[in-house]
Order: structure tokens, then sequence, then C-alpha cells
């Protein structure tokens, strides 16, 4: 590991540097005159790096060797694969995730489900718990919508992804849910991270609207470093000042979060955009910039949606969606995930 200490730091901040470093077992050595560039060597933990950036004589970190964070991807590292039902995030493959903002009606969930299935998701998606910017909103139908997922998910097999907003519901969410969502307002909701930690459920955690990638990453880091290693990054848009579209879609990051990390990372083209004419040529460009995955909102019926209505996709559009993602996943060797064949015994 390989430190730089502040300039003119006192003798008291080099003395905790000193005292840290031998306590974690490093052996020090300065690489130049000025106390400046210090080496470290031993074994390195991945709660190192943040010690050190605590402590006020520390100026940066040049190079976190095997200190690494779980979340870093280590020289060579493969990605990390999170595979639920028929999808399969990383490695090389990459899945469809479509459904409804929030579910709302039994009937059209299951409409939707069908509809997905066939065009190409092996995952529903559909809020039961929604986070909603004001009170007042429709907040989701909760429970009612946990049992309107299990039953689309009993019938199409898809798997499927949900909300979760309370630590306390994670059990209940649990049940239904294959892949538990951490929504964008909730990146940084410590507290239901730890508590995502200690499950072993996939976890979506989708990136604060006003989050860097560091900060995204350490919010994954919560999950991992409880142990759960089963976590899945998307991208979803941040904050820009252009009402033209509603978050702007950073691709960039995509491309980044490839580099840095082993986890699978979607992009969700849908809540970039925030209107539907934009969001196949954005789930396009997240596909050729190396997501492992697309999350769209699909709703025949966005009129009588109670939220999102304004960005949600119609079927035909979803499979071309679909039929853009296997053409560009094949680029670059790597294939779309199909659903399984369902026999009648498996019906
Ligand atoms: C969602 O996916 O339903 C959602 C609320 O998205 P975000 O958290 O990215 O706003
Ligand atoms: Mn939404």
């Amino acid at each position: 590991m390989l430190l730089r200490l502040r300039r003119n730091l006192s003798r008291a901040e080099l003395d905790s540097v000193l005292a840290l470093a031998r306590g974690l077992g490093y052996r020090e050595r300065f690489l130049d005159g000025g106390q400046e560039l210090l080496q470290l060597d031993g074994r390195g933990g991945p709660d190192h790096v943040a010690r050190f950036e605590d402590l006020s004589g520390v100026a940066s970190i040049l190079d976190a060797g095997d200190a690494r964070e779980r979340y870093q991807r280590a020289p060579g590292q493969a990605d990390s694969v999170v595979s639920v039902g028929d999808a399969l995030f990383g490695g090389g493959r990459v899945a469809l995730i479509a459904g409804p903002c929030a579910v709302e009606d039994l009937e059209r969930v299951l409409t939707i489900a069908r509809g997905v299935r066939e065009r190409g998701a092996t995952v529903l998606r559909g809020g039961a718990y929604k986070p909603r910017t004001s009170p007042y909103s429709f907040q989701g139908s909760r429970e009612r919508g946990l049992d309107m997922l299990a039953r689309a998910k009993a019938e199409t097999g898809l798997a499927v992804v949900t909300e979760v907003l309370d630590p306390r519901d994670i059990g209940a969410v649990s049940e239904v849910a294959d892949i538990l969502q951490v929504g964008s307002r909730n990146m940084s909701n410590q507290a239901l991270l730890t508590e995502l930690g200690r499950t072993r459920h996939p976890v979506l955690l989708k990136r604060g609207f006003a989050a860097t990638l560091r900060e995204f990453l350490l919010a994954a880091e919560y999950i991992l470093a409880g142990g759960n290693a089963q976590v899945i990054l998307c991208e979803r848009g941040v904050r820009g000042f252009d009402p033209s579209t509603r978050n702007v879609f950073d691709v960039g990051a995509v491309a980044v979060l490839k580099r840095q990390t082993h986890l699978p990372v979607i992009v969700d083209p849908s809540h970039s955009a925030g209107r539907p004419d934009i969001v196949r040529a954005l789930a396009r460009a997240g596909v050729a910039a190396g997501a492992d995955g697309v999350m769209c909102d699909v709703n025949p019926w966005p009129a009588e949606a109670h939220c999102d209505g304004h960005q949600a996709i119609s079927f035909e559009e979803f499979a071309s969606i679909a039929a853009d993602s296997r053409a560009l996943a094949r680029l670059d060797g790597r294939t779309v995930c199909e659903a399984t064949q369902r026999t009648e015994s498996t019906k």
C-alpha cells in the first residue's frame, strides 16, 4: 500500500499513521527524504483504505495494493456473476428486466408479465412499496402488491425484482422477491444497506441521483462487508440542469464501473429518460458501453398508471430493445439471457 502524507504534518499526525500501520501488521518505509511517500508492506485488508483515509496526516492513498475494498476489481479478476432464475448478470451475459413502475392491478400485472416474457425479459420488475417525493402520492399497493408479484412469478416463471424501503420489510419482501431493489433515494440509507448485507438475497442497488461513483461503490461495500456478495449496480441517471430528460444518463459511469468493480452493472434507461421516446436509444448506449443488463418500465396502460406512466414504453418498443440488446451483446461476444421454454408440467 502506498500513502501520500500531508506536507508538514505534525509529529502527532505522523505517529498516528505509523501506529495504525504497525497495528495492522505493516512494515513502513519512506520512499523519499521528505517523509511524504510512505510505502507499507504487509497483508492488506478491505477496511484499511478507509481507516488510513480517516487520519488527518494522510493526503491520499496512491495505491491500495491488496488492501482493496471488496467491490474493487483486482488486476485480471473476472466478473462476479449474479444468477436468478433464467437471468445471469455479468460474465458475458446480459439480462433484461421489464415491467410496470408500480404493481397496481393483478390482471394487468399478469398481462405485462406474460408480454415481457414473450419478448425477452427474464426478470419482472414492479414496485409494491414506492418511494414517492410527495407523501400524498400513491405509495404502492404494499402487501397486496407483493401478492400480485407472487402470482405473476408462479404463472410465468419470471424472477421478480421489487423495492424494499424499510429494513423492517426485508423479510416479507424477500419471500416474493428474487432480487431486492434499493432505490436511488435510499442508496445512502446505511441502516438498510447493513441489513441487506446480513441477508443472502441478491440486491439491485441503484445509484443515488447525486452520488459520485465512489459513493455508489461504497454503498455497495456496506452490503458486501456484511457477507452478501450478490450485488448488482444500476446506473439510472443523475440530476442535471436540463429538464429535457428526467435525469442525465451517465453512460461513462457504466464503462468506468465495469473497470473499477467486478460486480455486474445494469442500466435503467426509463428513469434516466423520464420519457418513452428515447428509452430505446439510451438502452442501446448502455449495452454498447458494457452494461450487463437493462431494466425498463413497460406498461401498455400508461395513461392509467399511478406512477411514472409518462415514461413507460409499449411491448413493441421493449421487443425492439431486446433485439438491439442481442445484436449489441453479440458484437463483444456476449449473449442475452432467454427465458427457458416451459413445458405443461412446469407451467
Ligand atoms: C424504480 O425503479 O421504480 C425507481 C423508483 O427508480 P429510482 O430509485 O431509480 O428513482
Ligand atoms: Mn418509477
